[in-house]
């Protein structure tokens, strides 16, 4: 006679957690356990944690062939949260558990060798998914604060044993609290920047409109001081993104004690990461670090010396706000719509025009700007040069405005973009830019002489305009004047290479 029982967990795709159900068949025939439908193998290796976990609890292994189905099997398994329903759909099918106390409980979770329950990621979307299956949510004690901001019932156990007592009614398990929900983190200061008043200009209307940013500039000019104080003066993270950066930040395994924060994310990966450290993917299906900035800051310093597929794969991400990693048999999409800021040297010897110190001459700094392509360039909104910081820069007292200022000026900013329900301006697509930021007739004027001048493509001349609308929302003003026209002509640079001579190269 075969004994049957079961549970049930989930399988990821991208942030989606999808049903799966364990089932277990132990039939006759020679002694092993087998797992079928489509794990990784992590999945495999489940076998042995489970051996080990339940000899840890005097449980002998059914004699006789144990078949643990993954259904459905087309769904593609990876990660090591599966051992958990695995022993416990083996342990109902031998009496060790009521039959019937996977009912209405999704489980989840890896198992040590010693029966303990150890953390798994994605415990958050996976608590949601067993909400909205009407299931309570089992899980290893360290995920239980993460898991519970589902606002599900939550089981959150210390190990495999405590689980048993809690189904026999031994001794029930309390549920877990939700993590800390942090709102006014302690984030680096503008005020700590000395000098530099058009980079942070310029920061503030990046911030303004949500738009990319580019700081050219010498070593030593702040580069990436300015970078790490842009999340400080963007608004925080209204509930829903709070979600979805908490889901991406679960999927990945970053969320200790499920402490949540309002703060924007800001990653600054650096140029020798790899292609799956920066888009995602790897051994396991992970975000990389573009979804980790999803909602905030990717900082690219050095932004040639990234590798130039790893700045290819931006291009569709800064596009559509999704990244797409391709599997062994599937595709797996992530969240990525991120505020990129990256920053340069003028060339690869760090020295360029005004340090003094390139020995290669202007040629250095065409190849090196050349790594750029066009596309890229061209959905950075604000490119700038930084010049160094000068002594008497830094002899300069604190400045009186800081963060707190400029962040109530980008809020004011942002709340009339919201009023316009057209979205960021670094968003808008050509008819709202149309409707919403056609300068008046000294700034129409001025735009067209430096269209001409400047021979700006129509590109370019789109995001100045972008740039100009953002700088008018700071301003407070409804139409884009020709003040606001020709601050946004001062945040774009000159290059050197041919190539780029409009600011954006002619490939395509
Ligand atoms: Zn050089």
């Amino acid at each position: 006679m075969s004994m049957c029982a079961y549970a049930t967990t989930v399988a990821f795709s991208g942030l989606e957690a999808r049903r799966v159900d364990v089932q277990v068949q132990i039939a006759g025939g020679q002694a092993g356990i087998i797992i079928v439908g489509l794990g990784d193998k992590a999945i495999a290796e489940s076998r042995e944690r489970v051996r080990a976990a339940f000899a840890s609890l005097g449980l002998a292994i059914p004699a006789g062939r144990v078949i643990v189905n993954l259904a459905p099997a087309d769904l593609p398994k990876e990660g090591t949260h599966y051992d958990l329903p695995i022993a416990l759909a083996m342990m109902a099918a031998i009496g060790a558990l009521p039959r019937d106390a996977m009912d209405n409980v999704v489980a989840f979770g890896e198992l040590g060798l010693d029966g303990s329950l150890a953390p798994a990621p994605g415990a958050l979307p996976a608590a949601m998914a067993a909400l909205g299956m009407g299931s309570a949510f089992l899980c290893p004690e360290p995920c239980g604060a993460e898991a519970a901001w589902a606002g599900g019932e939550v089981i959150a156990a210390p190990s495999l044993i405590a689980l048993v007592n809690h189904f026999r009614g031994g001794s029930a398990l309390k549920a877990p609290e939700r993590g800390d929900l942090i709102s006014g983190e302690a984030v680096p200061d503008l005020r700590d920047v000395k000098g530099q008043e058009q980079a942070k200009r310029a920061l503030e209307i990046a911030a303004a409109g949500g738009h990319n940013l580019l700081f050219v500039g010498p070593p030593g000019s702040g580069k990436s001081m300015l970078a790490q104080r842009l999340p400080g003066i963007l608004p925080p993270l209204s509930s829903e993104e709070l979600l979805e950066v908490s889901m991406i930040h679960s999927v990945a395994g970053l969320l200790e004690r499920g402490r949540l924060t309002r703060t924007r994310p800001y990653r600054a990966p650096h140029h020798s990461a790899s292609m799956a450290a920066i888009v995602g993917g790897g051994l396991r299906a992970k975000p990389g670090e573009i979804s980790l900035a999803h909602h905030g800051v990717l900082f690219l310093d050095e932004l040639p010396e990234f590798t130039p597929q790893a700045l290819n794969s931006l291009r569709q991400p800064l596009e559509t706000g999704e990244v797409m990693i391709a599997r062994a048999n599937h595709h797996v999409t992530y969240p990525a719509r991120i505020q990129l800021v990256a920053a340069m040297n003028p060339c690869r010897c760090g020295g360029g025009p005004g340090a003094g110190k390139c020995r290669r001459g202007p040629r250095c700094a065409a190849e090196y700007q050349a790594r750029l392509s066009g596309p890229l360039l061209d959905r950075i909104d604000i490119q700038l040069d930084v010049p160094p910081v000068t002594a008497a820069d830094l002899a300069l007292p604190s400045p009186v405005e800081g963060t707190a200022e400029a962040a109530n000026r980008v809020l004011h900013a942002r709340g009339v973009q919201g009023e316009r329900g057209l979205g960021i301006n670094a968003a808008l697509d050509l008819d709202s830019l149309e409707k919403v930021a056609a300068p008046d007739a000294p700034g129409a004027a001025l735009l067209s002489k430096a269209a001409e001048t400047l021979s700006l493509s129509a590109r370019a001349y789109h995001r100045t305009l972008k740039v100009a609308r953002s700088i008018a929302d700071l301003d407070g003003a409804e139409a884009v004047k020709r003040i606001h026209i020709a601050e946004a002509l001062s945040l774009k640079r000159q290059w050197a290479g041919a190539e780029h001579q409009d600011g954006l190269a002619r490939v395509s």
